[in-house]
């Protein structure tokens, strides 16, 4: 053999059955393959285990499927390249021409795009309420035969809170599935609930640090399969390294989520006391409106903090700016901390009715709080407004 072909033949290792890894290795492998062609045929009939290619399934992906499905209390999941392809996907492979869905005004924006303009190019049709408006909510679905019902807790920016029950129970009694958008709330919120779907972008706190991209459907084993067939061949595959960082980054979960929880709840106190906030917006706080249906619904608060700032982009601007330790950056969920300014945060395609609803004002900050020391995040936050209003 030459080393030409040597080269494109390396020799394997195999591991014997008894000597783990302790860590699971990667398989950077697109292909695999069986011994002969019958063994391929009875793995593509689904009489026999394994691999084929990993555009379909991939061992590094299945482990992180069962344990963020394991994590979220439901048995089966589909991983993406981004979160946003949690949701395209998603809809489009349970929905069909005719149908309706049941989107909100706070829902996050590509969601709200993927409604009114993808889904709308192949005949479904919508209706945007506001998240809080529950009699609402409840006399669509009694009226109008719908198909699903997208919808996050807390909201992005505002933190409301979705009420999962009466929105699970009108679903479910009208024969309307519910998806749910998780990312914010994580996998150890909301399993408990009649949800038929969660989405999560893993790129927030599954992987954690800010450096790779991904998302997770995860649901009861009949409708992953069935979404299976029709998102298999839209061909939104992780890529097995990604899969690997972020199995990595969900052994640290847990402390890092609660750490972040504890400095959002620290900040959003401090906060309260700042004359220049007006508002701040923080299911922890006592005094946020859904306050007892959050700690009803969940173990803990989040870890995103919004305020109105006593004054408009000026003042918002300046203030995002003035801050040392949060980067003026899209996303959460990373160990470092975030600012949005009012100016990123405000505006897009509502209708003044809507914007209002919305309560995404000029003076609407975002944060999205690390794991840095509490202490310095509340210093840093007191010198950027004195700066800001100084
Ligand atoms: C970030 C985010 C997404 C999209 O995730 P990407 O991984 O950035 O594509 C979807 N839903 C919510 C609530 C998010 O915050």
């Amino acid at each position: 053999m030459k080393n030409t072909t040597l080269v494109n033949h390396p020799p394997a290792v195999a591991i014997p059955t008894d000597n783990r890894p302790l860590v699971a290795p990667i398989f950077q492998s697109v292909k695999f393959s069986f011994d002969d062609t019958n063994e391929t045929l009875r793995y593509q009939r689904g009489e026999r285990d394994g691999f084929f290619y990993s555009r379909t399934s991939n061992p590094t992906l299945t482990q992180l499927q069962r344990l963020l499905s394991q994590l979220q209390g439901r048995d089966d999941c589909l991983l993406t390249g981004s979160g946003v392809a949690t949701i395209a996907a998603s809809l489009l492979a349970l929905c069909k021409a005719g149908d309706h869905v049941l989107l909100f005004i706070e829902s996050y924006g590509p969601t709200r795009y993927i409604v009114q303009h993808l889904l709308a190019k192949y005949g479904v049709t919508h209706t945007m309420l506001s998240i809080e408006d529950l009699s609402g909510i409840e006399k669509l679905l009694k009226e109008k035969p719908t198909r699903l019902v997208i919808f996050e807790s807390p909201t992005n920016p505002i933190t409301k809170i979705a009420d999962i029950e009466h929105l699970t129970a009108n679903a479910r009694a009208a024969g309307c599935l519910t998806v749910m958008d998780n990312t914010f709330a994580g996998f150890h919120n909301h399993g408990g609930y009649d949800v038929d779907v969660y989405l999560h972008s893993l790129t927030k706190y599954a992987s954690g640090h800010g450096d790779v991209m991904g998302g997770a459907i995860i649901a009861r084993h009949e409708l992953i399969a069935a979404m299976r067939k029709d998102i298999g061949p839209m061909g939104p595959a992780l890529d097995p390294h990604a899969a690997f960082l972020i199995q990595r980054g969900m052994r640290t979960y847990f402390l890092r989520y609660e750490r972040q929880c504890a400095n959002a709840l620290a900040v959003s106190e401090f906060l309260l006391k700042c004359p220049q906030v007006k508002r701040v917006h923080y299911p922890g706080l006592p005094g946020h409106p859904q306050h007892m249906l959050a700690r009803r619904q969940m173990k803990d608060f989040g870890t995103v903090v919004s305020l109105e700032l006593d004054g408009g982009y000026t003042e918002g601007g300046r203030f995002a700016e003035s801050l040392e330790l949060f980067s003026i950056a899209a996303s959460v969920g990373s160990t470092e901390s975030l600012v949005m300014p009012p100016q990123l945060l405000h505006g897009g395609t509502y209708t003044a009715e809507q914007r209002s609803m919305s309560l995404v004002g000029k003076g609407t900050v975002r944060l999205s709080i690390g794991l840095e020391d509490e202490q310095d995040l509340k210093d840093d936050l007191a010198q950027a407004l004195k700066q800001a209003f100084g």
